[in-house]
């Protein structure tokens, strides 16, 4: 028995390895569209910083649909959802046409997953089913007609019809989430309470709120002009066979491309699981560890918590067009620890590793070459010159050896 045992192990292990190595290397799954191109917050920004968040997480690969810049000719802003599984809204701005809408509705209706950031809540105040998928909106005059304001007083969700303006907020500020629904698959696991980095805590939303369910709320504090309510902040929605994700919060403003409500590790958690949720009905997401307690805020300002094997599989898979936030925290850690030795030649050996790697993206080495050979030194020469007898990478290899010169 005991050497059937042992035999059937030998087979189990390498199979067990194999799956995970298969798994761990799983392409992502979840195709995704961001639409932007106009908002009355930095889009430009905000669309980069959502795809790199998703993305991080290797299940999702998001393509961007940039509209026409506002009072532009939209008749051509024509989007085909069927390839995709998910939709996510950063999006405030001029009517799409027609044909964009009605795609827009049926793929929802037959079961496709949204993501409504921000102030896409915002958007086409007009459009009877966007603000049934959105649920609940403001401002561009909404009001009673809208629908009415709906916020949680004493544990119940109350439904308020009463006359008046659809959304406000007052100055930004820190204001703790708390969980409203634990049980909900994007909400099980996370702190019931987290304190959310400075930010607009948007209030009075109102609308349709058919067939929706919050799933954390915050206080609006008269201290800061609020409205002594627990206000929405993050709820779902369906919609025929859809699902909604709604969150409120991420604020993406200033004039430099730094937005530092969108680096909330809360944040960032709560959008990776409610986009799988609503693309998928499902969260395989773990929940990561060091986010926000109840007084103390989490930033992660590389929209991801870095550390060295962080960097080191974001180099190396790195491709056009995805995040370069592992190159900026590598030159980050290099500033910061100039006089610290130990860890320049960490560092250095991180780079020399990846560049003689022979399963690391050649992009990635590209860029370390390029932007990282004025902290170069000799031991680099002999990389270098290996590097420079590859076709692809002989440019860049030449330009860091002539930087040593
Ligand atoms: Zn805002």
């Amino acid at each position: 028995m005991k050497k059937i045992k042992i035999k059937s192990m030998q087979v189990i292990i390498p199979f067990l390895i194999a799956l995970c190595l298969f798994s761990c290397s799983k392409r992502p799954d979840i195709d995704a569209l961001l639409i932007t191109g106009q908002n009355n917050h930095k889009w430009q920004g905000s669309n980069v910083v959502i795809k790199s968040i998703l993305e991080n997480t290797g299940i999702f690969k998001v393509d961007v649909a940039q509209s026409p810049g506002q009072g532009r000719d939209m008749s051509k802003f024509i989007i085909d959802f069927s390839p995709y599984n998910l939709v996510i809204l950063d999006y405030n701005g001029d009517e799409w046409p027609d044909e964009t809408k009605k795609n827009f509705v049926s793929f929802v209706e037959t079961g496709g997953g949204v993501v409504v950031y921000h102030a896409a809540n915002n958007a086409f105040p007009g459009w009877k089913e966007y603000n049934e998928i959105t649920g609940l909106g403001g401002w561009d005059k909404r009001d009673e007609n809208s629908g009415p304001y709906v916020y949680v007083k004493d544990g119940e969700v109350v439904r308020d019809d009463s006359q008046g303006r659809g959304g406000s907020h007052g100055p930004q500020h820190e204001f703790v989430v708390e969980t409203f629904n634990p049980d909900h698959p994007i909400m099980k696991g996370l702190p019931d309470k987290w304190l959310h980095v400075k930010d607009e805590l948007y209030s009075q939303l109102r609308g349709p709120g058919k067939n929706m369910e919050i799933l954390a709320t915050a206080y609006a504090d008269e201290k800061y002009k609020g409205t002594g309510r627990n206000e929405p902040i993050l709820l779902t929605v369906r919609y025929g066979q859809g699902r909604i994700f709604h969150t409120v919060i991420g604020h993406a403003g200033g004039k430099e491309m730094f937005y530092p409500a969108m680096e909330c590790a809360g944040f960032i958690t709560t959008l990776q699981r409610g986009a799988e949720w609503a693309a998928t009905g499902k969260v395989t997401q773990k929940v990561p560890e060091g986010l926000p307690t109840d007084t103390e805020t989490v930033r992660w300002e590389y929209y991801e918590k870095m550390d060295m094997d962080i960097i080191r599989a974001r180099i190396s898979d790195y491709e056009v067009g995805k995040t370069n936030n592992c190159f900026i925290a590598l030159k980050d850690m290099f500033k910061e620890n100039i006089d610290d030795p130990e860890k320049i030649e960490e560092y250095h050996n991180l780079i020399l590793d990846i560049l003689q790697s022979r399963k690391a993206s050649k992009e990635g080495k590209k860029i370390l070459m390029k932007d990282f050979s004025w902290m170069a030194n000799e031991s680099y020469i002999p990389v270098y010159k290996d590097l420079s007898a590859d076709e692809d990478l002989k440019n860049e290899a030449l330009y860091a050896l002539e930087m040593l010169d």
